[in-house]
């Protein structure tokens, strides 16, 4: 622990506030977390690589390794990737340089953010702050472990079907994953580019709305990006009078929910209804039964094309071989790890010539009635809550062997994903001493509605989402 701030308990608010009444320098405050990161990341291994950049006027971040950054190394948790030194910024890393914050690293994430644990990564897997016995979720583990042990103050995730909401739910903080198209995916490396979405994970829902603030807005260089339709607004009321909030009766059906985020969830919306809130069930049948199908058809076909690029002519590392054909097929046997074969020869089959129809466009179509399905719900409810996770954190090594059952830890987040709506993860409690967190889903471009009512839940919780054993 540092001696001038203890990172284990300053938000990115505090440590802005710290810098600008000159309290303490930018630099000390990177060498603070540089300091931690020292004792903690051994064990903890949330970082690939740390930076020494100590020298902007901001304050520090980490972001997750599918970001490129100019002149730092960038492998999305591939081995492929290894030595990969981009020669241009991501936008949102741009974006966050601008606004003077520093690089403190880059973080592991699984295989090409094809993962719910981590374990999938290259580089060996992040452990849980809470127990390093536990995985801290994934593919943003590294992130999300990160902010949990006060390794960095907040930082950048990306999100194509759970990969900030699902990490910051295990590790007890909290992550939004914007509207599709309101942050850019320029420089990040690509896995289903229909889905994928950067977001800010931190401590507080404040923190992550000034993170927000920094990297949404359109981007000439990402096609799909959009101007917001209104500014950011940092949350402050600590009401929730007249919010309607729906919970999708199939999704709280799930039997997979542990009895311990079950309580804690309801709980959490009896908190909701005493701070004014409306609590009503609705129905999204379609998007609980089919949301995982349906994005483990879309995912893995458009993954299969994004992959495609790593053949060892334009990237990264290179097998030996003695023809193009040879070389192209060593160099991706060797570079890809299991999870990303499997992905490209999944998604390779359901796009080609014989099964497409059957597959990818079925798929596609019952990606339209999910959309549909949710716009509905939002005729009656302003935001849809739901637990985040079935489970809380679950040791290394369970599920790895079992791709079904690494899958379902999304069957909660990834509905609205495939519906390009916002979702934010707010902890909302513990089971077994591990933290449980709440998914808050609004309709598109809703962030600031999701950051007034995670706000007010935070607030009235008031939880130490501080890891006992991290405690001194
Ligand atoms: N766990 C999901 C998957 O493996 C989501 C990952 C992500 O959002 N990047 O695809």
């Amino acid at each position: 622990m540092s001696p001038i701030v203890d990172t284990l308990t300053l938000t990115a608010e505090d440590a802005i506030a710290l810098v600008e009444r000159d309290e303490i320098s930018a630099a000390e405050l990177h060498a603070a977390y540089l300091e931690a990161i020292g004792e903690h990341d051994e064990e903890l291994h949330c970082y690939l690589r740390t930076v020494d950049e100590a020298n902007g006027a901001g304050i520090p971040i980490a972001l997750k390794d599918v970001i490129s950054t100019r002149g730092v190394e960038t492998t999305a948790g591939s081995r492929i990737l290894s030595g990969y030194v981009p020669v241009f910024d991501a936008t949102v890393a741009a974006r966050c340089k601008v606004a003077g914050l520093t690089l403190l690293g880059k973080t592991n994430t699984d295989e090409f953010a094809m993962g719910s644990s981590t374990e999938n990564s290259a580089y060996g897997p992040s452990r849980n702050p809470w127990n390093p016995d536990l995985v801290p979720g994934g593919s943003g583990g590294g992130t999300a472990a990160a902010v949990s042990a006060g390794l960095a103050p907040w930082g950048l995730g990306s999100d194509t079907g759970g990969s900030i909401k699902q990490p910051s739910a295990l590790c007890g903080n909290v992550g939004l994953r914007p509207t599709y198209g309101t942050v850019s995916r320029y420089g990040v490396v690509a896995f289903a580019s229909s889905l994928d979405q950067v977001g800010p994970v931190a401590k507080t829902v404040r923190d992550v709305a000034l993170l927000y603030r920094i990297i949404a807005g359109r981007d000439a260089a990402d096609s799909t990006t959009v101007e917001l339709p209104e500014p950011v607004e940092l949350p402050s009321d600590e009401r929730l009078d007249g919010l309607r909030i729906g919970v999708p009766r199939q999704a709280v059906a799930l039997e997979s929910i542990e009895p311990g985020v079950r309580a804690a969830f309801e709980a959490t919306l009896a908190l909701a209804e005493g701070l004014g809130a409306e609590v009503g069930e609705c129905d999204l049948p379609l998007s609980f039964d089919y949301g995982l199908p349906c994005y483990y058809l879309i995912a893995p076909a458009e993954a299969s094309s994004n992959l495609a690029r790593y053949d060892g002519v334009r990237y990264g590392v290179r097998g030996e071989g003695d023809t193009y054909r040879d070389m192209v097929e060593r160099t991706r046997d060797a570079g890809f790890g299991d999870e990303p074969k499997r992905r490209i020869m999944l998604g390779t089959y359901a796009l080609s010539a014989g099964y497409y129809d059957a597959y990818y466009g079925q798929a596609q179509r019952v990606r339209t009635l999910i959309v549909r399905e949710h716009a509905s719900a939002f005729e009656h409810f302003d935001v849809l809550a739901t637990p985040t996770s079935p489970t809380v954190a679950f040791p290394i090594g369970d599920r790895a062997a079992d791709p079904l059952a690494m899958y379902a830890c999304d069957l909660l987040t990834i509905p609205s994903c495939l519906a390009g709506l916002p979702g934010l993860n707010v902890p909302c409690g513990f089971s077994d001493e591990l933290p449980v967190g709440l998914q808050l889903i609004g309709p598109q471009f809703s962030e600031n509605g999701l950051f007034r009512a995670g706000y007010a839940v935070e607030r009235a919780l008031g939880l130490d989402l501080v890891p006992a054993r991290l405690q001194s």
